[in-house]
């Protein structure tokens, strides 16, 4: 099948990382302009100041690849259904639930496809988990999500804006292998948020969570953004026969009991980009709103302390 056209919108650092070096080698996408306020390109593809120019100067262009920070997500991706996309929408999907029910029924009643993309789970590692939890049950569960913001949103200063999501903004990656894997609906019971004092996202979340679950198991998690001795992207599971599982570098890696059991290249991006063909193969949409719902709890649930200045 010829490879489809798709346009990036939002030229920063996942794009630059990830969506313009998988379409470049992607069977299925060929990429046929960017869309970028500061006009940055993609070697010789056009670029449009705005997602409408686009629309104007190449309505055969029916693909869009969404990649800015969640705060204008609701916007571009209204207006994306609107002249006739199919969309493909970074994580998190949106700032608020009421924006993401939104563009749900908005797409379904345009019969559009659209796609939420939760990067982290694409793994293999991250299925396998979820069949052994399926079948052995949950004792507990303690995730440990710490980076360094200056390496991972070098200067964004729109982190640590309202909806920014702070330290949640990788915290939400964890989340969202957490709602895929486990047996039944966890809740969160408490957390304890820590702002810089002259910033309005927190830089460190501890939550504790809870579930309906008769034997009460623990689980927990703590995020943290100041972490300079590499990524801690770690969530480690007891299961009810009494197992280790554990899930590492972000969701690549399983080990059972110490020992290595799968172990992937990281290639989440690929996978992402031969489910979006799939999807629009089957013209299905696939929004899974569970990270971000759960996400949203943390913040309900807050209690609020505050930290240090954080300067870049
Ligand atoms: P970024 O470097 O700040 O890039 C976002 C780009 O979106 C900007 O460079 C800008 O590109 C465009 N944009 C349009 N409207 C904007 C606005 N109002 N404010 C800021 N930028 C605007 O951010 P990013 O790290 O690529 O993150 C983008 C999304 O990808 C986020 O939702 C993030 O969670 C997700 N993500 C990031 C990473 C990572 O490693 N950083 C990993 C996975 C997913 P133009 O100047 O070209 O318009």
């Amino acid at each position: 099948m010829a490879e489809r056209k798709i346009a990036v919108i939002g030229v920063g650092k996942i794009a630059q990382d990830q969506h313009l070096p998988v379409i470049d080698k992607s069977d299925d996408f060929e990429l046929a302009a960017t869309v970028s306020t500061r006009g940055l390109g993609h070697g010789d593809k056009p670029v449009f100041k705005t997602p409408a120019e686009l629309y104007a100067a190449m309505p055969e262009i029916s693909l869009v690849s969404i990649c800015t920070p969640p705060n204008v997500r609701h916007q571009y991706v209204r207006e994306a259904l609107d002249a006739g996309k199919d969309v493909m929408m970074e994580k998190p999907p949106t700032t608020t639930i009421s924006e993401l029910d939104d563009l749900i029924a908005h797409a379904r009643r345009l019969d559009r496809v659209l796609f939420q993309t939760w990067h982290s789970q694409y793994n293999a590692a991250v299925d396998r988990a979820r069949d052994m939890l399926a079948k052995d049950g949950v004792k507990s569960v303690r995730i440990d999500w710490r980076e360094s913001v200056r390496k991972w949103h070098p200067g964004q200063d729109w982190v640590w804006e309202p909806g920014g999501f702070g330290v949640c903004d990788p915290g939400i990656n964890a989340l969202s292998i957490f709602t895929k894997v486990m047996p039944f609906p966890v809740f969160v019971q408490e957390s304890t948020l820590t702002f810089p004092a002259n910033r309005q996202t927190p830089i460190d979340v501890q939550i504790t969570f809870k579930s309906g679950q008769p034997h009460q198991p623990e689980m927990s998690a703590g995020f943290n953004w100041l972490e300079e001795s590499g990524e801690i992207w770690t969530i480690r599971f007891e299961t009810g026969t009494g197992d280790e599982l554990k899930l590492e570098k972000g969701g690549t890696v399983l080990r059972v009991n110490g020992e290595v059991v799968l172990e992937n290249p990281s290639e989440e991006y690929e996978r992402i980009y031969e489910r979006f063909a799939a999807l629009l193969d089957a013209h299905q949409s696939d929004v899974d709103a569970a990270p971000l719902r759960l996400m949203s709890d943390v913040f309900l649930m807050g209690a609020r302390v505050n930290g240090p200045d954080f300067e870049w």
